[in-house]
């Protein structure tokens, strides 16, 4: 393996001021234009230099260096075509950084070790329709979900019930390929996913008949839902792991998306339940009891004499359920007029006009 740290002559710990005196002091030996110059030789250092003296760079180095085949070495000069010893001079002397960007270069060199690259299958998305009732107070409900599952026959290893497992002959048990490639920096390991054994470094002497040796089936699931006391419409029930399942990974989630029916007569504020009462002007003059229909069933409120219209009445504890307590009921009066007095009805208003009420 290439050792930038050894090109330079450094620990690898050195600071930052270390890594340029240590550069400038080989360049000025090493540059071609030198007595002493060395073409080859400078195009090691300045290598190591580009890498080692940014921040960013020696940071992706040192996390995988050991990724780095320096077989080659030669090809620096293509660096971004006009990198010239100026550039050089100007960033050893501190003026300007280097115009290239090597970390969209190390990225892709080193992709495939950087990000062990997670198996996982998709999400699943659905949607589920409550009654203002279920949504209240919660519910549990049974959803049919079609989608890649686990194979019930060999538990998702792929061989055949009763057989064993056998190292794969192509990662040798690694999961993962080792690809060298040629690049302008020499050669350059690369790492993959295995694809004869899926990233599980096993492969099944005999093949499970249900799966083929997919050890994933498509089949319905039938899944609970549990569905908590209070839920909203529009709110979104996560399900980690039961979403598609993927051979040698982790499954994806299921997103339950939460849609509420209106009710008839109730509307809902948060944990406050709201409806309407429509009572009789007499009965707004004189008090009396009314029974209202809650989610609870009917209860009956006492109307005080004298109600105001649009005045609210309060049931405690028949709302929605809430941090282990229930919120209240609102009562919303409306004293409904009589659109037509009898003779005697007339009568009697004309009495109480007299009286001025
Ligand atoms: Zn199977
Ligand atoms: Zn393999």
């Amino acid at each position: 393996m290439k050792n930038y740290y050894e090109t330079l002559g450094i620990e690898k710990g050195a600071s930052k001021d270390e890594i340029k005196k240590a550069f400038r002091k080989l360049a000025a030996i090493y540059h071609p234009d030198k007595k002493t110059g060395d073409e080859a030789k400078f195009k090691e250092i300045s290598e190591a230099y580009a890498v080692l003296g940014d921040d960013k760079k020696r940071a992706e180095y040192d996390a995988y260096g050991s990724a780095y085949n320096g077989a080659g070495g030669q090809g620096f000069g293509g660096f971004g075509g006009g990198f010239s010893w100026a550039d050089f001079q100007q960033a050893a002397a501190g003026q300007g950084g280097f115009e290239f960007d090597l970390g969209d270069m190390f990225g892709e060199m080193f992709g495939g070790g950087r990000r062990s690259r997670q198996n996982r299958g998709r999400d699943i998305s659905i949607d589920i329709e409550l009654s203002f009732e279920e949504a209240v107070f919660g519910t549990v409900r049974k959803v049919l979900i079609t989608k890649n599952a686990l194979c019930d026959t060999c538990k998702g290893n792929g061989a055949k019930p009763g057989t064993s497992m056998t190292t794969c002959a192509t990662c040798n048990g690694q999961g993962r390929v080792r690809e060298v490639r040629n690049t302008f920096m020499g050669q350059v390991q690369t790492v993959r996913e295995c694809d004869t054994c899926e990233g599980r470094g096993q492969t099944p002497k005999e093949r499970c008949s249900d799966c083929a040796g997919a050890g994933i089936t498509r089949r319905q699931e039938e899944i609970e839902v549990r569905i908590p006391a209070g839920i909203e419409h529009g709110e979104m029930i996560r399900m980690t792991a039961r979403g598609e399942a993927v051979a040698g990974g982790t499954a994806g989630d299921l997103y339950i998306k939460i849609h509420v029916k209106k009710h008839p007569s109730i509307r809902r504020d948060g944990a406050t339940l709201y409806a309407d009462l429509h009572i009789k002007l007499t009965d707004a003059l004189l008090g009396t009891t009314y029974k209202v229909g809650t989610l609870d069933g009917g209860v009956e409120i006492k109307i005080p004499a004298g109600i105001k219209h649009g005045e609210l009445l309060r049931i405690k504890g028949k709302g929605v359920p809430s941090q282990g307590s229930r919120g209240d009921f609102m009562v919303k009066v409306h004293i409904d007029l009589p659109q037509k007095l009898s003779r005697k009805a007339r009568k009697l208003v004309e009495e109480l006009q007299e009286e001025g009420i």
